[in-house]
């Protein structure tokens, strides 16, 4: 610290108090230069810097002998560095302090020509003539530097909301602060910030779809009561008809003696990514009927001469009662029983016709508690003629006690009628001797319910084995690659896994498991 002259507060001692002498005042005011964070300079009345504190050293980069004597514009950069003189002199004669007193933000110079932000605060030393000033510089640049990152998160959060069409807000349970609701939040519910109202949560309980507000309810009761977080997908009707579907979260956050402080949640808007998922859902199920009505073309022949026995037995009951009926020594029993024949095949026709209409329905995917090993019995009708056609046994090997599972019968009987016709396909080779198709059940060590199409057909080469399960990857000439895909679909969206493995022997196996359906769901079936 260099020093031309002795501080002038050095030179008035405080009444009452042992005068110091001047050398040891001006060691002290030096010392405490030196000690200040904060750079600290001392000018005359034309600008010239007297004093330059250490802090000021290390700041501006000059050493205090550069710039003692110097006008303390150096360490301005333009435009401070023209108006200072101006300044200086209008503040002789006016008394109008611009700075003195008040204090301000401004620009500094150092000595490499950077240029840095400050808070200059600037007093004027008391009682000597000319007037002494005292600058103290606190260096903002961190600060600057803090605010414009966080500002800049802020715009960038603001942007990767409006891009994710997710808001959020915090409401202040103690009301300590202004409840916060993000722009893209009310953007998204079509209000604005004024009317998201306290409390947030219950009031956004008025837009809610009457068809989930049972679900929001529970959810909210569940938050509200015993403090879980929320995490609930629903559907809101705003103020013009429209319905936006939202996935809010939210929590609760709590002081160290668990008192809830405040709620902040963030509403996610999930309309268009619901719409595409329902378009795609509508597709699959599209192409999934289209499937099926192709598994069915391909039965056909064995599906007609199913229906053409019971028609002919009805034929053959039908030409007896005639006779029975003009024959002179009739017995009423024998066309009562004819016609009871009749009646029979007649209903058995119906039922084979009615399977097949509900198999090939266009219709709503709908879940209901399933038995496996039921449904295989009835699977038998739809598949047991055409295997016959192709010389083909179907043989079911059933585990008894099979848990329930939770399923689309329609859809999980295409999955099985898919893999017993590519089993009955790729015996088409196969002797007489090993044509046989085994359907079996059990149940895993895990408690899935597994299901097994095993054939002793060709099997799959490597190469086919890979491509399986693509979509319309077939080896047949009227294939349509299909059935495969859309199993794995049908399985998957079940909660279970479909998948192959060599048969002993040759041939292939396909196995698919389905979890069992809970108790409460299985019991609604009974
Ligand atoms: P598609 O039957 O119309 O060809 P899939 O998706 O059902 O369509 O089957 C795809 C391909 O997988 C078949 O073309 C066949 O090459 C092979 N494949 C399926 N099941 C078997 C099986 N049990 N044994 C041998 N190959 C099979």
């Amino acid at each position: 610290m260099h020093q031309q002259r002795p501080p002038a507060a050095a030179e008035h001692a405080t009444p009452g108090v042992a005068p110091r002498r001047p050398d040891e005042s001006a060691l002290e005011f030096r010392s405490l230069l030196d000690a200040a964070v904060d750079a600290i300079i001392v000018i005359d009345h034309r600008g010239r810097i007297e004093q330059f504190s250490a802090s000021a050293e290390r700041i501006f980069g000059y050493a205090a002998a550069e710039v003692i004597g110097q006008n303390v514009d150096v360490l301005m950069p333009a435009p401070y560095r023209a108006e200072h003189d101006a300044y200086l002199e209008r503040y002789q004669h006016t008394g109008e302090a611009r700075i003195i007193g008040i204090g301000r933000e401004v620009q500094a110079r150092r000595k490499d020509g950077s240029v840095f932000p400050c808070e200059l605060a600037v007093g004027k030393v008391q009682g000597v003539v000319p007037p002494r000033f005292i600058g103290f510089i606190h260096d903002i640049t961190l600060r600057k530097l803090a605010d414009e990152r966080l500002r800049r998160s802020e715009s960038e959060l603001q942007l990767a909301q409006e891009l994710a069409n997710l808001g959020n807000y915090v409401v202040h349970l103690d009301r300590s602060e202004p409840d916060y609701y993000s722009p893209q939040l009310c953007r998204i519910l079509g209000i604005g910030a004024a009317e998201a109202a306290f409390p947030f949560i219950a009031s956004i309980g008025r837009w809610v779809h009457p068809g989930d507000r049972e679900r929001f309810d529970e959810a909210l009761r569940e938050f509200a009561t015993r403090g879980q977080a929320l995490d609930c997908e629903y559907r809101i009707v705003l103020e013009d008809g429209a319905t936006r579907h939202l996935h809010h979260i939210a929590h609760i956050v709590r002081d160290a003696q668990g008192t809830p402080l405040k709620h902040s949640g963030t509403i996610h808007d999930v309309t268009d990514r619901r719409a595409t998922e329902d378009e795609a859902r509508q597709l699959q199920e599209r192409l999934t009927h289209f499937s099926r009505l192709s598994t069915m073309g391909e039965m056909a022949a064995g599906l007609a001469h199913e229906i053409n026995q019971p028609l002919a037995a009805i034929a053959t009951y039908a030409q007896a009662c005639q006779r029975f009926v003009r024959s002179p020594d009739r017995d009423d029993a024998d066309v009562l029983e004819a016609l009871e024949q009749i009646n029979a095949q007649a209903l058995r026709a119906g039922e084979v016709i009615r399977r097949l209409r509900n198999f090939v329905k266009n219709r709503e995917v709908k879940r209901e508690p399933v038995d496996c090993n039921r449904l295989l019995d009835d699977l038998r009708t739809l598949a047991e003629t055409d295997a016959r056609l192709h010389n083909v046994r179907l043989r079911i090997d059933a585990e008894p006690s099979l848990p329930l599972v939770y399923a689309d019968p329609i859809q999980l009987q295409q999955v099985v009628l898919n893999l017993v016709r590519n089993a009955i396909d790729a015996m088409s080779e196969a002797p007489a001797t090993r044509r046989e198709v085994l359907l079996s059940t059990r149940q895993s060590p895990d408690g899935e319910i597994e299901i097994v199409v095993a054939d002793h057909g060709s099997g799959l080469a490597p190469e086919a084995a890979e491509h399986l399960f693509n979509p319309f990857f077939t080896t047949k000439a009227g294939g349509t690659g299909l059935g495969l895909a859309i199993s794995r679909s049908i399985v998957r969206a079940h909660g279970g896994r479909l998948w192959h493995t060599p048969n002993e022997g040759t041939g292939a196996r396909f196995h698919f498991t389905l979890p069992a359906a809970p108790v409460s769901l299985a019991s609604k079936g009974e």
